[in-house]
């Protein structure tokens, strides 16, 4: 039985039996118990293992009066926040004489007391009740569930890098394999089905080395090999690992580099990964003949390296996911062909890594798209 399903109970605090009895009486119903106390004392005992969804209680009792009890009520944890209904004889003005007003709901009722007018009063408490038992059921699920999940993620993360980790050597024996064969001679088509297949293998390399970042990145096992970089230098020789990609397409690239070297502290193979894989997505989400244009400049504290496309472009609603792993936002909602989703993912990480920041500046469907990535400059 879920705490939802559980009979809701209410306490009733009497010195009289027979006040108690007629109570019970009025209120009592499917689904409802009852508990009753002929003195402050003994509902304090019953407050101290029971969850009340509301607490009547007889102002003028021997002893501990009502006003003392509801005092000692509001002053512990377990029954700070369980409803009162105070029930008072003569019309004098009470209220005053309760100081625990502010910690919880407290209503009055007078002798002699109207049946309905007590009922709907108590509704309104028990129904409260319940309706917080529920949203607190739907809140431990919520939570449950995202035990499970966190745990479903982990699992997949695992797979993946078990998967990539395994895929990695016979990729590697490929392409020695290849290698060897690229050797002798070969011509008409067997040229062209080694080029291809070195196209697929270094795209297969591409994808298996990003699934292991990841991987790495989640686990907190990158490490960045620092060193002072000219980012001129790095710019330069992430285009080169691309141009084939450029070529192919028959792209245009405007390079514009400054003069004065821009230097920071970085790990040089990561800062290339990173604009090589903004230019690479530039190069293959643009169009034949498109322009690629890669600038580089500093501002205050900072290197803005931008890349900027003819592209496709991304639409508007799917701009905020494209950081995400495996977001993939083909404008025509098709999945990539050649990609996983990762890329930019695994370069914001980089960024991020390297205590910088990355951006989509602008990007529109048709129109191309523009990022930048802002690196801390040293010294
Ligand atoms: P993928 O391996 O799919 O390229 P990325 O993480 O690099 O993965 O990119 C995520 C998605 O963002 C891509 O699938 C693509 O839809 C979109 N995208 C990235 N760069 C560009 C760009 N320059 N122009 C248009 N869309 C892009």
């Amino acid at each position: 039985m879920t705490a939802a399903e559980q009979p809701v109970r209410f306490l009733l605090v009497d010195d009289l039996p027979e006040n108690l009895v007629a109570l019970e009486a009025l209120l009592k119903r499917e689904g409802l118990h009852c508990h009753c106390a002929r003195s402050g004392e003994e509902a304090l005992e019953l407050l101290l293992v029971n969850d009340y969804a509301l607490a009547l209680l007889d102002v003028q009792m021997p002893g501990m009066d009502g006003f003392e009890l509801a005092e000692l009520m509001r002053g512990s944890e377990r029954s700070r926040h369980v409803p009162i209904i105070f029930v008072t004889a003569g019309t004098g003005n009470t209220t005053r004489r309760f100081r625990g007003y502010e910690a919880g709901a407290v209503d009055f009722i007078q002798k002699p007391i109207e049946a309905d007018i007590l009922r709907s009063k108590a509704n309104v408490f028990f129904e409260l009740y319940n309706q917080r038992r529920q949203i607190a059921t739907q809140r431990d699920s919520l939570a449950a569930l995202g035990i499970e999940l966190q745990a479903t993620d982990a699992q997949k993360n695992r797979f993946l890098a078990v998967l990539a980790h395994e895929l990695r050597n016979p990729i590697m024996a490929l392409v020695a394999g290849l290698r060897l064969l690229e050797r002798r001679e070969g011509t008409g088509d067997v040229a062209e089905i080694r080029s291809a297949m070195n196209r697929s293998l270094s795209h297969m390399t591409r994808l298996v080395e990003d699934l292991l970042d990841i991987s790495r990145i989640e686990q907190g096992k990158i490490s960045l090999r620092h060193e002072d970089l000219v980012l001129q230098d790095v710019v330069t020789f992430a285009i080169e690992t691309v141009q084939p990609t450029i070529d192919a397409a028959g792209h245009a690239l405007h390079l514009q580099l400054p003069d004065q070297p821009i230097t920071l502290r970085g790990d040089h193979a990561r800062v290339t990964q990173i604009v090589g894989n903004l230019i690479s997505n530039a190069a293959r989400y643009t169009p034949n003949g498109g322009t690629i244009d890669v600038g580089l400049r500093t501002e205050d504290r900072w290197a803005k390296i931008e890349v900027a496309d003819n592209g496709i472009g991304i639409a508007a609603e799917q701009q905020g996911r494209i950081f995400d792993i495996f977001a993939q936002v083909a404008p025509d909602g098709r999945m990539n062909q050649d990609g996983l989703g990762i890329g930019l993912a695994l370069v914001k990480q980089l960024v991020e890594l390297h205590g910088g920041r990355i951006l989509l500046k602008r990007s529109a469907p048709g129109e191309g798209s523009s990022f930048e990535v802002w690196l801390p400059l040293t010294g």
